[in-house]
């Protein structure tokens, strides 16, 4: 029998426990190897029975010091007390409704057992411990493995399937790595790596377990990712767009200079789209630093070289803004830019598809509108998609299948470390806007509690008049849009009655129309409304640079990078801009996050500890960026892991790009089953 027959056939197994093994994704025997304990319980140290705590969970070495006794309290209950010693002290094992427990013991039997103590009177009581007789220490007296479990299986039935499993088949286990690569990177072989993972001896090598397995998870993935970047390179010949592209004279126009980050991001942009490689770039960009002007440039360089340009946002409040910005900064070049989007009456979007199709439009803005089935382009040369945390990879792929080998642009406000970006954007290659434009005024912001409430809207009163405009902005309440909607009209109907008369109050929310988004939108941006109350579609990419206030209500409910993004809806005029971040909550981790956004406006370092903060879990999803679950790495706490790995899977590279040299090719093979099995929906592009 081999590791990849059926659990079935394991020894102990059958049929019905092979059902339940299925259930929890075990189907191979290989599977029970690599099914890993999601903790561990420590019972190996040994606690004095002098140091023994109450509540607290001890493994006690201990000898039976004197014959048991049985307390009959009540009816149908009793209670048994065995005396153990150690040179410490006098303890008790205490169990309920076991009085058969006292044949077990006899006095001078020297034991281990594990169990919680309680302090009762004095007396040091374990209470119904584990236990485990001389020299046996398989229950009691070893660091014992907790698996993730469904209710069906108990720890224990795992432990002893595992046990056996490792016991005959972990010598059938492939090492992928050579000796010399073990030796330079500290690697123990993976059949020690497994025994220990499920069986530690100690903590130094249940570390190097964990070490060794993380980094073949991560270098095989990282190495997966690297392989289909250069598949999509070797394979397709891209678009060479001409090197005269207008971009000076469009400079020229603008009444702003680029700061030396934009100018730095073009240039990589340009260098890729004049090459025959097809780009696949992603653009990393705090709020604010300008990445629109960047995706404009690189459409007006497509239009110039004869190709259309899509360029796709998450809302449709945001692509009419860049319509109206491309438009705008367009229109001495006799460019034709239309906007697609679902709220279109049929006859204007049939107009559009129509002059999409022959070639008559040159840039075509939208949302997931522009990724139906229906817009075809005649010679899409570009594809950009904006805010691009809000889609999914298979959206971004969608995108640039409408055209035959597009190059690829993505803008992002998401701030991630460089080593996550390459898991995360593996495919792409990154470009980072690490500067603001100058003159930001830095946004002045106050975490204040909820009881500050009529102070902070009479500083919002006092703005207003002085002709600003402001947001005030309700949180999602757990993601349900009637709830959501119910909050936001809630807080509406207080401003609205605080400043009737007197000033308009606007709604805005997921729930409306689009075309009455739109409508309110315009009349904010047009300064008929002075406080737009909404929920978080303003998130993205709004600009209305006459606001200043930016006032967040519950605000302990977003994360920070939420957070961050929201307050860059101000100061992005000339005025000197606040942001109010109205909280309830009490505790230390609110409070801490709170006290970043007033102190932090650097989007790195506010996603950095958004993640220290709050965790992996609930930083990002990695599903949406296509990445696999994985069985033991963690991108965000083993990332000095990941980093090794990624140097190691670039020097791989480096000698052997495609994996094909005969010392490579059982990592090939893994890498192979990693693309096929898990990694279709990115190498699918
Ligand atoms: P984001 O990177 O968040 O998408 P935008 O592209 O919306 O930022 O730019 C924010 C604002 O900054 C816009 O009003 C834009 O016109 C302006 N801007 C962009 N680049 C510069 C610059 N180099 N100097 C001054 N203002 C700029
Ligand atoms: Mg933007």
């Amino acid at each position: 029998m081999n590791l990849y027959d059926s659990v079935q056939y394991l020894k102990g197994v059958g049929p019905k426990r092979a059902e339940k093994l299925k259930k929890i994704g075990i189907k191979k025997i290989y599977d029970v190897l690599f099914y890993f304990p999601r903790d561990y319980e420590d019972r190996s140290s040994i606690t004095k029975i002098r140091d023994c705590k109450n509540k607290e969970k001890v493994t006690l070495y201990v000898k039976v010091s004197g014959s048991s006794v049985t307390l009959r309290p009540k009816k149908g209950v009793s209670i048994t007390k065995i005396p153990i010693k150690d040179d410490t002290g006098l303890a008790y094992m205490v169990y309920f409704n076991q009085p058969y427990i006292n044949n077990t013991f006899k006095v001078g039997d020297v034991i281990r057992v594990n169990g919680r103590v309680n302090i009762s009177y004095g007396q040091i009581q374990i209470q119904s411990p584990i236990y485990s007789k001389g020299k046996d220490n398989s229950r009691v007296g070893s660091i014992v493995p907790i698996y993730p479990l469904t209710n069906k299986l108990t720890n224990n039935e795992m432990i002893k399937i595992i046990k056996s499993t490792i016991k005959t088949y972990t010598s059938q286990l492939d090492e992928i790595f050579s000796l010399k690569m073990r030796d330079e990177l500290n690697l123990i072989s993976i059949d020690e790596a497994i025994k220990n993972i499920h069986f530690p001896t100690d903590r130094e090598t249940y570390k190097k377990s964990k070490y060794r397995l993380v980094f073949e998870e991560f270098l095989i993935l990282q190495l997966g990712l690297f392989l289909i970047k250069s598949k999509l390179r070797e394979n397709k010949v891209g678009i060479e767009f001409h090197k005269y592209d207008r971009s000076e004279e469009f400079l020229n126009k603008l009444p702003f200079n680029l700061t030396s980050a934009q100018y730095r991001v073009f240039k990589e942009i340009k260098q890729d789209m004049e090459s025959t490689k097809v780009m696949n770039r992603l653009v990393q960009g705090d709020v604010g630093s300008g990445k629109t002007i960047i995706a404009i440039l690189a459409m007006l360089k497509s239009t110039v070289s004869g190709y259309q340009s899509v360029m796709m946002a998450p809302t449709e409040i945001l692509a009419t803004q860049h319509y109206d910005e491309i438009n705008k900064l367009l229109k001495d070049f006799g460019i034709r830019c239309e906007l697609l989007v679902g709220s279109l009456s049929a006859k204007e979007k049939l107009r559009i598809l129509e002059d999409v199709k022959n070639g008559n439009i040159d840039i075509l803005v939208g949302t997931h509108a522009l990724i139906q089935d229906g817009v075809d382009f005649k010679r899409l040369g570009l594809a950009i998609t904006d805010e691009q945390h809000r889609f999914g990879v298979r959206q971004r792929a969608k995108l640039s299948e409408k055209g035959k080998t597009p190059d690829v642009l993505v803008m992002t406000a998401t701030p991630i470390p460089r080593t996550l970006a390459m898991i995360l954007y593996g495919d792409l290659d990154i470009s980072i806007i690490d500067e603001l434009p100058p003159g930001r005024k830095k946004i002045d912001t106050y975490a204040v509690n909820n009881t500050m409430k009529s102070r902070v809207f009479d500083f919002v009163k006092k703005q207003i008049v002085q002709g600003r405009q402001a947001y005030i902005v309700c949180p999602l309440v757990e993601e349900s849009e009637t709830l959501d909607l119910q909050s936001a009209t809630e807080v509406y109907q207080e401003i609205d009655e605080l400043y009737k008369d007197k000033y308009s109050v606007g709604l805005l929310h997921g729930k409306m129309k689009p075309s009455d988004k739109e409508d309110i939108m315009n009349k904010f941006k047009e300064k008929e409304i002075d406080i737009l109350v909404s929920t978080t579609v303003i998130e993205v990419g709004v600009n209305v640079p006459n606001s200043n206030i930016m006032v967040i209500m519950n605000s302990e409910r977003f994360g920070l990078a939420q957070l961050h993004q929201l307050r860059g809806r101000v100061g992005r005029g000339e005025y000197k801009s606040y942001c109010i971040l109205i909280n309830e909550s009490k505790n230390k981790v609110a409070r801490e996050r709170m006290r970043i956004m007033e102190k932090t406006t650097d989007g790195f370092i506010i996603s950095e500890k958004d993640l220290e903060l709050r965790g992996p879990g609930e930083f990002f999803g990695t599903k949406q960026h296509g990445i696999p679950e994985l069985k033991i790495a963690n991108i965000f706490t083993d990332m000095e892991i990941l980093k090794i790995a990624q140097k190691e899977a670039q020097k791989i590279l480096l000698e052997d790009a495609t994996l094909n040299l005969p010392k490579n090719i059982k990592i090939r093979n893994r890498v192979d089953k990693l693309i096929n099995e898990n990694l279709k929906e990115i190498s699918f592009n």
